[in-house]
């Protein structure tokens, strides 16, 4: 369809509310958590209401124009932009009510928008939120979410109680587990970890919040990784000693070297957070702290601080990035020592992160039935965050198949990857993403959307699959485009 009329069209729907490429709210929607995305679709719509985004979907239904729905724009590879299509930008539906022990958010705020308002109105309260403030809430809700609570109540997509969304067919629906129609509670199941751009739009989420302590214990401790295996054979026995009410996550990452100030040194830094009172928390990591840690910081402060301050290591600037993901189960720890050391001694410097969520605990006590998120059998669920500087395009290569390479291997002692960490060089994802869930996400997807309006490279109903004849030759086209060719 020619520019003018779709701009036309588009902007009788959303009345000063579509932008084109000369406009600077057209530039802000593409600004992407990974910077080496650059997308350019024809229009960016800013819906108001879920009556516009009604009337967005029917009009792209019928005129067949392609479109992808925008939160938070953390998706690794940008599967929320587009190009040459129309991009639908929810983040002016970002309004926050709590109403006791529910939070009901629009889906286009960001967890920073959350804690926030639990931080002014509600102390007493916690969410299980985005572990990186800047997080869209619908993204990470929709693939599952992690977060330093998890193993107190359970994902982030457990605690959803309802969502208001708006079908294929332009039809504004909420459903909850309690819907009377058992086509509208498969619906809400598979929003509950079947991964975001597929479905539907959704326009707002209720989530149960937790009763909370005021403030919570925190610790970093960082041990050289010359002495990687020792730790982490500790490590991997101790945290199945813990309460659920702890969670210590881990990361092997450069950080300031207190012995050469100026410098940095390669650290296994693990952080525990205790979802209760101080002197307890302490208690609970003495047993660490025997194994001489270099570097050691406590913290009490309230979980809203907490995120933002422990987030504080992911660089936010102008970054590529390559993100890809392993689930490992209890006992795997130590055939992966190996292989995560020797990757990680041919690191390229400082531009390499790899982490840890801490799960299990009340995770594991949620199953298929009640969510479509598959992993409830998982003690760590890893990610590597490979880094390059836009301005250095040439580094990109070298770091993509770093990571490749090193989570290939990773893989091998693995069950499966995470959704949110979504990934286009990923052989079998159906099946690593989502396990026994699949085919009956796949039927999800057909009863709700049988016009397949919801598809991108790696939605449900997408036939992609990467091809990779040698590791040395991946084709990285894949990592920049949304729809499959
Ligand atoms: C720096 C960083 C930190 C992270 N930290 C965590 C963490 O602590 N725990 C964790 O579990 N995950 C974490 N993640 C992963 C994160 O949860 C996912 O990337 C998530 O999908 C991002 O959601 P978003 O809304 O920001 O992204 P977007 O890119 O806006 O959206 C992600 C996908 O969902 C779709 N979508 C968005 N909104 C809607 C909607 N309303 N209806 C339908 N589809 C929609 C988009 O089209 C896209 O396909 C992190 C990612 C990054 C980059």
């Amino acid at each position: 369809m020619p520019g003018d009329a779709l701009n036309r069209d588009l902007s009788s729907i959303v009345p000063g509310g579509v932008y084109s490429r000369s406009e600077p709210n057209y530039v802000s929607a593409l600004r992407l958590d990974n910077r080496a995305i650059l997308h350019a679709p024809d229009f960016v719509v800013r819906p108001r209401s879920r009556g516009d985004i009604a009337g967005l979907i029917d009009y792209c239904r019928t005129q067949e124009v392609a479109f992808t729905v925008r939160c938070g724009g953390h998706s690794p590879n940008g599967y929320s932009l587009n190009s040459e299509g129309v991009v639908i930008d929810l983040r002016a539906i970002h309004e926050i009510r709590i109403d006791k022990d529910v939070c009901h958010v629009g889906a286009g705020a960001i967890w920073a928008d959350v804690y926030n308002r639990i931080r002014t109105q509600d102390e007493g309260h916690a969410v299980i939120g985005g572990v990186w403030p800047g997080v869209g809430v619908a993204g990470y809700l929709m693939g599952g979410g992690y977060g330093f609570l998890s193993r107190s109540h359970g994902m982030a997509c457990d605690q959803i109680v309802s969502a208001d969304l708006v079908t294929s067919n332009g039809r504004q629906l909420r459903v909850g587990e309690h819907s009377a129609c058992a086509q509208e509670r498969e619906l809400f199941w598979a929003l509950k970890g079947g991964g975001g751009g597929n479905f539907c739009v959704v326009t707002g989420f209720s989530i149960l919040l937790h009763q909370a302590a005021p403030r919570m214990f925190a610790a970093r401790i960082a041990f050289d990784f010359e002495r990687f295996e020792e730790v982490l054979s500790f490590y991997d026995d101790w945290v199945d000693t813990l309460p659920d009410k702890m969670t210590v996550y881990g990361a092997i990452l450069a950080q300031p070297d207190p012995r050469h100030p100026g410098e940095t040194f390669l650290a296994l830094r693990l952080t525990a957070v205790y979802n209760g009172d101080y002197s307890e928390g302490l208690a609970q990591i003495m047993p660490l702290l025997a194994h001489s840690p270099l570097t050691t910081q406590v913290y009490s402060l309230p979980l809203t601080d907490l995120v933002s301050f422990l987030s504080s290591s992911n660089p936010d600037g102008d970054f590529g990035v390559y993100v890809r993901s392993v689930m490992l189960k209890r006992g795997r720890l130590s055939q992966a020592a190996p292989i995560l050391r020797k990757h990680v001694e041919r690191i390229p410097k400082d531009a390499v992160f790899v982490v840890w969520t801490h799960a299990a605990g009340a995770i594991n006590r949620f199953d298929a039935r009640t969510a479509a998120f598959p992993h409830r059998d998982v003690e760590y669920a890893f990610a590597v965050k490979a880094f390059w500087p836009v301005d250095y395009p040439e580094l990109l290569q070298p770091a993509v198949i770093w990571a490749y390479r090193f989570f290939e291997d990773l893989g091998r002692v693995g069950t499966g990857a995470y959704v949110n960490y979504i990934d286009p060089l990923l052989t079998g994802w159906r099946e690593k993403y989502y396990r026994a869930s699949w085919s009956r996400l796949v039927r999800v997807q057909e009863r709700w959307d049988p016009g397949n309006l919801f598809r991108f490279q790696q939605g449900i109903s997408s036939q992609f699959e990467p091809d990779h004849p040698d590791e040395d030759d991946l084709d990285l086209n894949s990592l920049f485009r949304t729809f499959a060719t």
